[in-house]
């Protein structure tokens, strides 16, 4: 066994995913409390982050960028909700609304932008990317999940835009998630297997993933995913760290798991255009040559590679 996969064995943590990051106090003992949730929206110091349809606006400089919330009074109407409670006291709520007209902003409106999690999440500050997370995941749900899955009915929000309540059966209805399992697969060398969904573009690869059924495990999942898609049979599974994907409802469950006997692959092809094994230094010349694009910083799937690489990736989509 080489000293590279006796390091395989242990994957460090995935910590500081970019968007499983936060530093505001979700205050969830206030979501019910109508006169905390008024006097906090009275107070001039209170900040919105107003989203729509899972955007927000960003003001950039150099490579990082902020969010740019506006003052209770000047957002649009629209469902709102609580997003909690900085340490110095100032409390945030998203509102799901029309974005505000940049021109009418303070500050170099020009370098303030319409910006998705997907684009942004990586130059985002620990408060300001759990914030957007947590609201562009509050406000798909909203978006899509607006009548009672039992009468029909249109619900209302409550608990401060976490809950929505049916006005016929009364009955209450929370966010929805969706679980993903995502796994890197090696295999005795210490291989990844990497694949081209068939929906991508020439040249993306990523790890395998797949949702969780009902009434099965994440281990379960892994198992079956990547039979499924590429014929191997995998083992030793272990769980690495996992991440909110607002886009628009999963939770991804990020997974290590070891190839067993054989290492042959069959694609699905209705699933995975093409896979294949990588050593990292067949990696490292598949990017350089441009044969492959490895995931954006955002996705849990780069670190997950970058975590069995062992540095920094090179080249992403
Ligand atoms: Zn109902």
């Amino acid at each position: 066994m080489t000293s590279a996969a006796c390091a395989s064995e242990e994957l460090p943590p995935l910590a500081r995913l970019a968007l499983a990051r936060s530093e505001v106090d979700r205050a969830a003992q206030h979501r019910n409390d109508e006169a905390w949730l008024a006097a906090a929206w009275a107070s001039p110091g209170t900040q919105v982050l107003v989203v729509e349809r899972g955007h927000a606006l960003a003001a950039f400089s150099a490579d990082t960028a902020r969010l740019v919330f506006v003052a209770p009074a000047a957002a649009p109407d629209g469902i709102r909700f609580l997003l909690g409670e900085a340490a110095d006291g100032t409390v945030f709520f998203g509102v799901n609304g029309p974005l505000p007209d940049t021109s009418t902003l303070s500050g170099a409106a020009a370098q303030i932008r319409r910006i998705s999690l997907r684009e942004v999440g990586p130059l985002l500050s620990d408060r300001d990317a759990g914030l957007l997370t947590h609201a562009v995941a509050l406000a798909n749900w909203h978006e899509t999940f607006g009548h009672c899955p039992r009468c029909g009915a249109p619900t209302q929000p409550f608990a401060s835009g976490h809950a929505r309540r049916c006005p016929v059966d009364g009955s209450e209805h929370f966010p929805r998630v969706d679980p993903a399992m995502i796994v890197l697969v090696t295999d005795a060398d210490d291989r990844c297997l990497l694949a081209r969904n068939a929906m991508w573009p020439a040249r993306r690869v990523s790890i395998l993933a797949g949702f969780v059924e009902a009434g099965e495990s994440a281990e379960q999942a892994v198992i079956r995913e990547v039979a499924e898609e590429t014929s191997i049979t995998v083992s030793q599974i272990s769980y690495l760290g996992s991440q909110p994907w607002p886009m628009p409802q999963s939770l991804m469950l990020g997974f290590r798991a070891r190839a067993e006997a054989g290492t042959d692959i069959t694609v699905d092809a209705d699933e995975i255009a093409e896979a294949h094994w990588f050593s990292r230094d067949e990696l490292r010349a598949a990017v350089a040559s441009g044969e492959i694009l490895l995931p954006p910083p955002v996705s849990i799937a780069h670190r997950i590679i970058e975590s069995w690489y062992g540095s920094p990736l090179p080249g992403s989509w």
